[in-house]
């Protein structure tokens, strides 16, 4: 049996990860699952997978929670401290799937107890990735990419032959605007920028693969987790999202991983690793007159991936002060105090404007989180 804990249980990726632990719940054994605020849901999981920590960062909510829980034996805490400290309840493998900066911490946590570490919370290693990589390396933690794409070049990519790499190809649907001009995106409403095309996601997320900016994370997630510069890092749109990724050797071959877009699979490799188990979810139909394309993707009508790139050359705080100004302004353009095609904007005018240090520890990250953020939100106000 091995022991597992769940970050972000209630999300998409967590529930995902709830299924294909349900599928196989002769393997594994629940130490703890954490959410935000939906104590129903968190209440059930728990009961169902029969965890022994159920832990709701809204404080508020210790009561709901523990009365939702109060004829089992699960153990229930509250606050943000809380779920840090599961996350370093000692556990074989940990999720680590909060979505954004708010999962920082608790990423980081879970790496340093020297486990394995399932990533899904790219935007923590995007705020903190040499942090988080030199924390790997000094406690001895595995970190294994559930990002499809990164998931797809884990598999592929042979880490001794580095040097043989030509380069990696992230694919990306384009999604629900690909073929949408800047103009045409004025009055976008949330409702349908949050309905991608293939995946199914929470709605930050969604929101990302809508600018593309999820693909401009992502170029900074594998930059990091993959120790490549930039220059090595290449985007490909490929609408059906079979294809998750490709690495391409110096003699010409070009590997990859397919699958269904269905997340159970890129997590069920992760949760098994190095062992294969079954997946829940869906599978490719590969006799299903299955057709696969790419085209290259249009910078001036994505900004944001050009903008990743310069944000990984000037390294240092940069890449902190891109992820926090994006989620004010994803925030921002949910509850429609922004435009849809002004999420970029707000992003490349903080970067312009603010004075970003080189953070050396966890503390400086959240500082320049923190200005970056009191920015943002600045030029959310202007812009409306
Ligand atoms: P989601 O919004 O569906 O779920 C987020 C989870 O984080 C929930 O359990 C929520 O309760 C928890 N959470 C939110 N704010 C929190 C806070 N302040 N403190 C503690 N917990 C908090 O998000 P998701 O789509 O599951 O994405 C999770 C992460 O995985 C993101 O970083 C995303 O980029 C990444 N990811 C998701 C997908 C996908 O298919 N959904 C694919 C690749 C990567
Ligand atoms: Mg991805």
């Amino acid at each position: 049996m091995k022991t597992v804990t769940i970050l972000g249980s209630t999300g998409s990726i967590g529930c995902s990860t709830v299924d294909l632990i349900k599928g196989h719940c002769d393997k594994f054994k629940v130490r703890a699952l954490t959410a935000h605020k939906n104590v129903a849901l968190l209440a059930r999981q728990a009961q169902e997978l029969q965890a022994e920590y159920a832990v709701i960062a809204d404080k508020d909510l210790y009561g709901n929670l523990k009365e939702a829980l109060k004829n089992t034996t699960v153990k229930v805490e509250a606050g943000h401290p809380a779920v840090v400290t599961a996350a370093g309840l000692p556990a074989q493998w940990v999720m680590a799937a909060i979505v954004g900066a708010a999962g920082v911490e608790a990423t980081f946590r879970a790496i340093q107890q020297g486990t394995t570490v399932a990533l899904a919370n790219k935007e923590a290693l995007v705020c903190a990735g040499a942090l988080m990589i030199d924390a790997a390396q000094k406690y001895g933690t595995t970190l294994l990419p559930v990002d499809s794409e990164h998931n797809a070049i884990f598999q592929v990519l042979n880490p001794a032959r580095m040097d043989q790499v030509k380069r990696i190809i992230l694919t990306a649907s384009g999604g629900p605007f690909l073929r949408k001009t800047r103009q045409e995106l004025a009055d976008v409403t949330p409702e349908q920028a949050v309905r991608h095309p293939t995946w199914s996601m929470g709605a930050k997320i969604s929101i990302d693969s809508a600018t593309m900016m999820n693909k401009s994370l992502e170029i900074i997630e594998a930059s990091y987790l993959f120790k490549l510069k930039s220059e090595k890092i290449d985007v490909l749109i490929h609408p059906q999202s079979i294809v998750h990724s490709m690495v391409e050797y110096i003699d010409g071959s070009v590997l990859s991983q397919m699958g269904a877009p269905d997340m159970r699979t890129p997590i069920a490799h992760a949760l098994a690793w190095p062992e294969r188990i079954a997946t829940t979810g869906s599978t490719l139909n590969l006799s299903n007159n299955l057709h696969l394309s790419f085209e290259p993707i249009d910078l001036t009508r994505f900004p944001s991936v050009q903008m990743a790139r310069q944000v990984l050359q000037a390294e240092g705080g940069a890449p902190a002060v891109f992820n926090a100004s994006n989620e004010v302004a994803v925030a921002a353009f949910l509850t429609r105090k922004l435009k849809f095609f002004h999420i970029e904007n707000v992003v490349e005018k903080v970067l312009q404007n603010m004075k970003i240090n080189s953070p050396s520890n966890l503390h400086d990250v959240f500082s320049l989180d923190q200005e970056a953020r009191r920015q943002a939100e600045g030029v959310v106000a202007g812009m409306g």
